[in-house]
């Protein structure tokens, strides 16, 4: 579903990215840990094209997405995107601010929308919350509502940034659970994130990447068990 082929990224002189070959197929989920900087977010970003690459081949959904003339909205609309801290529209209601895309975007009812919304906000725990505005919610309710709006475009694939970074340690639970729940009914993901039960538990394959590079990947038994990479065992310990 996702696949990376030799990408290379720049800031300026400075090497972002380095020979990224990676390859994501549908219902796997990704976890990408590593050191602050390692180049996580840009990995991820460049999925949906938030950021540009500045040489290889980066597929999504069999588009080559990074070549000229594709419709890049029509790419996007199948990804969903969770950040770290949840972006929601403040003056906006919980209902609105997960109607709001499927109805600009996809031109869905009004009244479908709304449907839809109830639907994922029961899926994430909080029905009751629809009236309410994001500053009246938790952070782990916020971060929930933020999942339920990337859920209402029905999405092919989920990205999640350190989706529990921002959030007070009691809180981190019951997303990882909503997260755990998605990865349980075939999501495709992609998730940057320090939990690293999580990546444990769910992963599909933990990639750990430093100063740009993809050091290893494997199937998480394996990696927790015997980081072949002295780097890893290193960011590892440091965790523990
Ligand atoms: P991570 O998510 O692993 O912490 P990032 O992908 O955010 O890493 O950043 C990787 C490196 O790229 C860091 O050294 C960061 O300072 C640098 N970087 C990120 N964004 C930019 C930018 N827009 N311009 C220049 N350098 C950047
Ligand atoms: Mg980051």
């Amino acid at each position: 579903m996702i696949q990376f082929r030799e990408v290379n990224k720049y800031y300026g002189s400075f090497q972002v990215l380095k020979e990224i070959d990676l390859t994501i197929g549908q219902g796997e989920v990704a976890v990408v840990i590593g050191p602050s900087g390692s180049g996580k977010s840009t990995l991820l970003r460049c999925i949906n094209r938030l950021e540009t690459i500045s040489s290889g081949q980066l597929t999504v959904n069999d588009v080559n997405i990074h070549e000229r003339g594709i419709d890049i909205n029509k790419v996007r609309r199948d990804i969903g995107m969770v950040f770290q801290h949840f972006n929601l529209y403040p003056h906006k209601t919980v209902l609105e601010n997960i109607t709001l895309a499927p109805v600009k975007v996809l031109g869905v009812s009004r009244k479908e929308a709304e449907e839809t919304a109830m639907f994922y906000l029961h899926k994430v725990g909080i029905p009751e919350k629809a009236k309410s505005y994001p500053s009246q919610l938790s952070g782990g309710q916020q971060q929930r509502v933020a999942i339920a709006r990337g859920l209402a475009m029905k999405p092919k694939i989920m990205l999640f940034d350190e989706p529990t970074s921002a959030l007070d340690p009691e809180m981190i639970g019951e997303v990882l659970d909503v997260m755990r729940d998605l990865a349980r009914e075939g999501m495709t993901m992609v998730v940057v994130t320090h939990e690293m039960g999580f990546a444990r538990e769910v992963g599909s394959s933990v990639i750990f990447m430093d100063q740009g590079r993809i050091m290893e990947q494997a199937p998480p038994s394996e990696f927790f068990a015997n980081p072949r990479e002295e780097r890893a065992r290193t960011f590892l310990s440091r965790l523990l």
